[in-house]
Protein backbone atom coordinates (compact mmCIF):
# COMPACT_ATOMS: atom_id res chain seq x y z
CA UNK A 1 0.00 0.00 0.00
CA UNK A 2 1.56 3.05 -0.69
CA UNK A 3 1.60 6.42 1.81
CA UNK A 4 -0.31 8.50 -0.59
CA UNK A 5 -3.72 8.14 1.07
CA UNK A 6 -2.61 10.92 3.39
CA UNK A 7 -0.39 14.38 2.78
CA UNK A 8 1.46 14.92 5.90
CA UNK A 9 2.50 17.97 4.60
CA UNK A 10 -1.14 19.24 5.52
CA UNK A 11 0.31 19.65 8.94
CA UNK A 12 2.40 23.03 9.53
CA UNK A 13 6.14 22.17 9.94
CA UNK A 14 6.36 25.49 12.11
CA UNK A 15 4.83 25.39 15.36
CA UNK A 16 4.47 22.24 17.29
CA UNK A 17 1.19 20.99 15.38
CA UNK A 18 3.46 17.35 14.73
CA UNK A 19 4.37 17.50 18.03
CA UNK A 20 0.48 17.66 19.23
CA UNK A 21 -0.36 15.61 16.51
CA UNK A 22 2.53 12.56 18.00
CA UNK A 23 1.18 12.88 21.55
CA UNK A 24 -2.46 12.53 20.93
CA UNK A 25 -1.98 9.39 18.14
CA UNK A 26 0.22 8.01 20.62
CA UNK A 27 -2.10 8.17 23.52
CA UNK A 28 -4.73 6.60 21.45
CA UNK A 29 -2.70 4.03 20.53
CA UNK A 30 -2.77 3.41 24.12
CA UNK A 31 0.66 5.32 25.58
CA UNK A 32 0.62 7.48 28.45
CA UNK A 33 1.90 10.63 27.63
CA UNK A 34 3.80 11.62 30.79
CA UNK A 35 5.04 15.26 29.30
CA UNK A 36 3.21 17.51 27.15
CA UNK A 37 6.00 18.55 23.42
CA UNK A 38 8.71 20.06 25.35
CA UNK A 39 11.62 21.60 23.60
CA UNK A 40 15.01 20.99 24.44
CA UNK A 41 17.97 22.99 24.74
CA UNK A 42 19.27 22.03 21.41
CA UNK A 43 16.18 22.75 19.69
CA UNK A 44 14.70 19.22 19.64
CA UNK A 45 11.05 18.49 20.66
CA UNK A 46 11.02 15.26 22.94
CA UNK A 47 7.72 13.23 24.29
CA UNK A 48 8.06 11.26 27.12
CA UNK A 49 5.44 8.40 26.95
CA UNK A 50 4.83 5.20 29.39
CA UNK A 51 3.28 1.60 28.88
CA UNK A 52 2.21 -0.83 31.42
CA UNK A 53 4.37 -4.41 30.70
CA UNK A 54 3.46 -7.20 31.76
CA UNK A 55 6.32 -9.59 33.25
CA UNK A 56 6.31 -13.24 34.47
CA UNK A 57 5.50 -12.12 37.97
CA UNK A 58 4.67 -8.20 38.14
CA UNK A 59 3.67 -5.68 35.63
CA UNK A 60 6.11 -2.41 35.05
CA UNK A 61 6.21 1.15 33.19
CA UNK A 62 8.23 0.96 30.14
CA UNK A 63 9.79 4.69 29.61
CA UNK A 64 9.83 5.83 25.89
CA UNK A 65 11.31 9.00 24.91
CA UNK A 66 9.62 10.07 21.13
CA UNK A 67 11.34 12.32 19.00
CA UNK A 68 8.88 14.06 17.01
CA UNK A 69 10.17 14.95 13.54
CA UNK A 70 8.25 16.53 9.94
CA UNK A 71 10.24 16.52 7.06
CA UNK A 72 7.37 15.50 5.10
CA UNK A 73 7.94 18.51 3.29
CA UNK A 74 11.31 18.40 2.44
CA UNK A 75 10.61 14.66 1.91
CA UNK A 76 13.94 13.78 3.18
CA UNK A 77 14.42 10.52 5.59
CA UNK A 78 15.59 11.64 9.34
CA UNK A 79 19.24 11.08 9.86
CA UNK A 80 21.77 10.31 12.51
CA UNK A 81 22.69 14.27 12.32
CA UNK A 82 18.74 15.08 13.03
CA UNK A 83 19.29 13.16 16.00
CA UNK A 84 21.48 14.74 17.88
CA UNK A 85 22.85 13.58 21.47
CA UNK A 86 20.70 10.76 21.27
CA UNK A 87 22.31 8.85 24.33
CA UNK A 88 21.89 12.21 26.63
CA UNK A 89 18.57 12.84 25.96
CA UNK A 90 17.57 9.85 26.38
CA UNK A 91 19.62 9.29 29.92
CA UNK A 92 18.33 12.81 30.58
CA UNK A 93 14.62 11.69 30.86
CA UNK A 94 15.69 8.08 32.56
CA UNK A 95 13.79 6.72 29.05
CA UNK A 96 13.99 2.94 28.92
CA UNK A 97 13.85 3.26 24.86
CA UNK A 98 13.16 5.61 21.74
CA UNK A 99 10.63 5.99 19.83
CA UNK A 100 11.06 8.12 16.09
CA UNK A 101 7.71 9.50 14.85
CA UNK A 102 8.46 10.83 11.96
CA UNK A 103 6.44 12.08 8.77
CA UNK A 104 9.12 10.51 6.76
CA UNK A 105 11.19 7.40 7.02
CA UNK A 106 14.26 6.88 9.34
CA UNK A 107 17.61 6.86 7.28
CA UNK A 108 19.29 3.52 7.03
CA UNK A 109 22.28 5.10 9.33
CA UNK A 110 19.94 6.01 12.23
CA UNK A 111 18.07 2.62 12.31
CA UNK A 112 21.92 1.41 12.48
CA UNK A 113 22.89 4.02 15.39
CA UNK A 114 19.73 2.62 17.53
CA UNK A 115 20.53 -1.12 16.60
CA UNK A 116 23.92 -0.65 17.62
CA UNK A 117 22.82 1.00 21.47
CA UNK A 118 20.31 -1.86 21.45
CA UNK A 119 23.14 -4.31 21.27
CA UNK A 120 25.44 -2.70 23.50
CA UNK A 121 22.46 -2.41 25.79
CA UNK A 122 22.17 1.08 26.17
CA UNK A 123 18.54 1.08 25.43
CA UNK A 124 16.05 -1.40 25.70
CA UNK A 125 14.37 -1.27 23.03
CA UNK A 126 13.42 1.53 19.84
CA UNK A 127 10.18 1.60 17.78
CA UNK A 128 9.74 3.48 14.39
CA UNK A 129 6.29 5.75 13.84
CA UNK A 130 6.89 5.99 9.79
CA UNK A 131 4.97 8.08 7.39
CA UNK A 132 3.62 4.73 6.35
CA UNK A 133 2.82 3.26 9.89
CA UNK A 134 1.25 6.15 10.99
CA UNK A 135 -1.10 6.17 8.11
CA UNK A 136 -1.64 2.11 8.23
CA UNK A 137 -3.22 3.79 11.69
CA UNK A 138 -4.88 6.37 10.84
CA UNK A 139 -7.39 5.10 8.48
CA UNK A 140 -8.14 1.94 10.96
CA UNK A 141 -11.20 2.50 13.10
CA UNK A 142 -10.82 4.76 16.09
CA UNK A 143 -8.56 7.22 14.14
CA UNK A 144 -10.94 9.46 12.47
CA UNK A 145 -11.67 11.94 14.32
CA UNK A 146 -7.65 12.35 14.88
CA UNK A 147 -7.56 12.03 11.01
CA UNK A 148 -10.85 14.70 10.72
CA UNK A 149 -8.63 17.10 13.09
CA UNK A 150 -5.37 17.30 12.44
CA UNK A 151 -5.39 16.45 8.33
CA UNK A 152 -8.96 17.55 7.26
CA UNK A 153 -7.78 17.33 3.46
CA UNK A 154 -6.44 13.98 3.50
CA UNK A 155 -9.54 12.77 6.01
CA UNK A 156 -12.12 14.04 3.09
CA UNK A 157 -10.35 11.48 0.54
CA UNK A 158 -9.79 8.81 2.66
CA UNK A 159 -13.28 8.59 4.21
CA UNK A 160 -12.44 6.53 6.87
CA UNK A 161 -15.22 3.94 8.60
CA UNK A 162 -16.68 5.72 11.58
CA UNK A 163 -18.84 4.02 14.08
CA UNK A 164 -22.89 3.96 14.07
CA UNK A 165 -23.40 2.30 17.24
CA UNK A 166 -21.13 1.77 20.17
CA UNK A 167 -19.26 -0.68 17.85
CA UNK A 168 -18.30 -1.92 14.63
CA UNK A 169 -20.82 -3.74 12.54
CA UNK A 170 -19.13 -5.74 10.44
CA UNK A 171 -19.31 -6.61 6.79
CA UNK A 172 -17.42 -10.34 6.92
CA UNK A 173 -16.91 -12.25 3.85
CA UNK A 174 -18.96 -15.42 3.80
CA UNK A 175 -16.72 -17.30 2.18
CA UNK A 176 -13.06 -16.53 3.81
CA UNK A 177 -14.41 -14.00 6.95
CA UNK A 178 -11.99 -11.24 5.61
CA UNK A 179 -13.61 -7.91 7.38
CA UNK A 180 -14.66 -6.24 4.12
CA UNK A 181 -15.27 -2.38 5.68
CA UNK A 182 -11.90 -1.90 6.92
CA UNK A 183 -10.16 -2.77 3.63
CA UNK A 184 -12.35 -0.29 1.64
CA UNK A 185 -9.76 2.17 2.90
CA UNK A 186 -7.15 0.68 1.02
CA UNK A 187 -8.56 -1.08 -1.82
CA UNK A 188 -10.87 -0.79 -4.34
CA UNK A 189 -13.21 -3.09 -6.33
CA UNK A 190 -11.76 -5.64 -4.27
CA UNK A 191 -15.63 -7.21 -2.64
CA UNK A 192 -18.94 -7.39 -4.17
CA UNK A 193 -22.67 -7.72 -2.80
CA UNK A 194 -24.99 -10.47 -4.46
CA UNK A 195 -28.72 -10.99 -4.56
CA UNK A 196 -29.07 -14.80 -5.06
CA UNK A 197 -32.27 -14.85 -6.85
CA UNK A 198 -34.50 -17.92 -7.27
CA UNK A 199 -35.31 -19.22 -10.63
CA UNK A 200 -39.01 -19.71 -11.16
CA UNK A 201 -41.54 -17.44 -11.95
CA UNK A 202 -41.54 -15.46 -8.68
CA UNK A 203 -38.16 -14.63 -9.12
CA UNK A 204 -37.88 -14.01 -4.86
CA UNK A 205 -34.72 -13.13 -3.49
CA UNK A 206 -33.74 -15.61 -1.30
CA UNK A 207 -30.60 -14.62 0.19
CA UNK A 208 -28.04 -11.65 0.19
CA UNK A 209 -24.40 -12.30 0.60
CA UNK A 210 -21.04 -10.25 0.32
CA UNK A 211 -17.76 -11.50 -0.79
CA UNK A 212 -14.29 -10.63 -1.74
CA UNK A 213 -14.16 -10.23 -5.69
CA UNK A 214 -12.34 -13.57 -6.81
CA UNK A 215 -12.31 -16.78 -5.41
CA UNK A 216 -14.56 -16.45 -2.56
CA UNK A 217 -17.31 -14.89 -4.72
CA UNK A 218 -16.51 -17.81 -7.39
CA UNK A 219 -17.36 -20.53 -4.48
CA UNK A 220 -20.43 -18.76 -3.28
CA UNK A 221 -22.00 -18.00 -6.42
CA UNK A 222 -21.01 -21.87 -7.88
CA UNK A 223 -22.67 -22.83 -4.46
CA UNK A 224 -25.97 -21.08 -5.56
CA UNK A 225 -26.20 -22.55 -8.84
CA UNK A 226 -25.84 -26.22 -8.07
CA UNK A 227 -29.13 -25.22 -5.98
CA UNK A 228 -30.45 -23.25 -9.22
CA UNK A 229 -30.58 -19.75 -8.37
CA UNK A 230 -29.15 -17.41 -10.29
CA UNK A 231 -27.40 -14.55 -8.82
CA UNK A 232 -26.76 -10.64 -9.35
CA UNK A 233 -24.04 -8.62 -8.16
CA UNK A 234 -22.83 -5.21 -7.38
CA UNK A 235 -19.17 -3.85 -6.84
CA UNK A 236 -19.15 -2.40 -2.78
CA UNK A 237 -16.85 0.30 -3.97
CA UNK A 238 -19.41 1.68 -6.04
CA UNK A 239 -21.96 1.20 -2.84
CA UNK A 240 -19.79 3.41 -1.07
CA UNK A 241 -20.70 6.57 -3.29
CA UNK A 242 -23.64 8.40 -1.44
CA UNK A 243 -25.77 8.60 -4.68
CA UNK A 244 -25.51 5.05 -5.82
CA UNK A 245 -26.06 4.12 -2.12
CA UNK A 246 -29.53 5.68 -1.89
CA UNK A 247 -29.92 4.32 -5.34
CA UNK A 248 -29.55 1.01 -3.87
CA UNK A 249 -31.44 1.52 -0.84
CA UNK A 250 -34.20 3.06 -2.70
CA UNK A 251 -34.45 0.39 -5.26
CA UNK A 252 -35.02 -2.36 -3.07
CA UNK A 253 -37.68 -0.34 -0.60
CA UNK A 254 -39.38 -0.36 -4.56
CA UNK A 255 -39.28 -3.96 -4.78
CA UNK A 256 -40.67 -4.28 -1.52
CA UNK A 257 -43.59 -1.89 -1.88
CA UNK A 258 -44.21 -3.76 -5.44
CA UNK A 259 -43.72 -7.08 -3.84
CA UNK A 260 -43.71 -7.21 -0.02
CA UNK A 261 -43.04 -11.40 -0.57
CA UNK A 262 -40.10 -10.29 -2.80
CA UNK A 263 -37.58 -10.59 0.15
CA UNK A 264 -37.02 -14.09 2.28
CA UNK A 265 -36.86 -13.26 5.68
CA UNK A 266 -33.01 -14.55 5.48
CA UNK A 267 -32.65 -11.59 2.68
CA UNK A 268 -34.96 -9.36 4.20
CA UNK A 269 -32.57 -9.39 7.54
CA UNK A 270 -29.10 -9.19 5.37
CA UNK A 271 -30.07 -6.72 3.57
CA UNK A 272 -30.73 -4.32 6.80
CA UNK A 273 -27.42 -5.48 8.33
CA UNK A 274 -25.82 -4.82 4.94
CA UNK A 275 -27.37 -0.82 5.34
CA UNK A 276 -26.02 -0.42 8.30
CA UNK A 277 -22.33 -1.71 7.87
CA UNK A 278 -22.08 0.54 4.53
CA UNK A 279 -23.64 3.41 7.11
CA UNK A 280 -20.38 3.55 8.59
CA UNK A 281 -18.47 4.01 5.19
CA UNK A 282 -21.35 6.15 3.24
CA UNK A 283 -22.78 8.39 5.75
CA UNK A 284 -20.76 11.53 7.52
CA UNK A 285 -19.21 11.28 10.91
CA UNK A 286 -21.63 12.59 13.86
CA UNK A 287 -20.36 15.56 16.23
CA UNK A 288 -20.04 14.65 19.77
CA UNK A 289 -23.45 16.79 20.02
CA UNK A 290 -25.34 14.85 17.93
CA UNK A 291 -24.04 11.27 19.35
CA UNK A 292 -25.27 12.93 22.39
CA UNK A 293 -28.51 13.64 21.13
CA UNK A 294 -29.00 10.21 19.45
CA UNK A 295 -28.39 8.35 22.85
CA UNK A 296 -31.13 10.76 24.69
CA UNK A 297 -33.63 10.43 22.04
CA UNK A 298 -33.04 6.31 21.50
CA UNK A 299 -32.02 5.48 25.26
CA UNK A 300 -31.08 1.97 24.10
CA UNK A 301 -27.48 0.13 24.83
CA UNK A 302 -26.24 0.22 20.76
CA UNK A 303 -28.57 2.69 19.95
CA UNK A 304 -30.13 1.37 16.71
ZN1 LIG B 1 -13.18 -13.66 1.09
Amino acid sequence: MSSKLIDFTEIDPDGELWELFARDFLQEVGFFVESTPDRGADGGKDILVTEQLQGNLNKYRFKWLVSCKHNAKSNKSVSEKDEINLQERLDSFGADGFIGFYSTIPSSGLNNRLTALKDKQKIKDFRMFDNRLIENYLIRIGFSKLLMRYLPNSYKKVKPVHLITSELIPLECEHCGKELIESLNNETYGAVVCHVISNDDSEKIIDIYWACKGTCDTKLEEKYHRQSATTAWEDITDLVIPAMFLRWVLTSMNQMRENPEMYSDEAYKKHKHFIMAMSQKVLREMTEDEKQRTIELINLPGYI
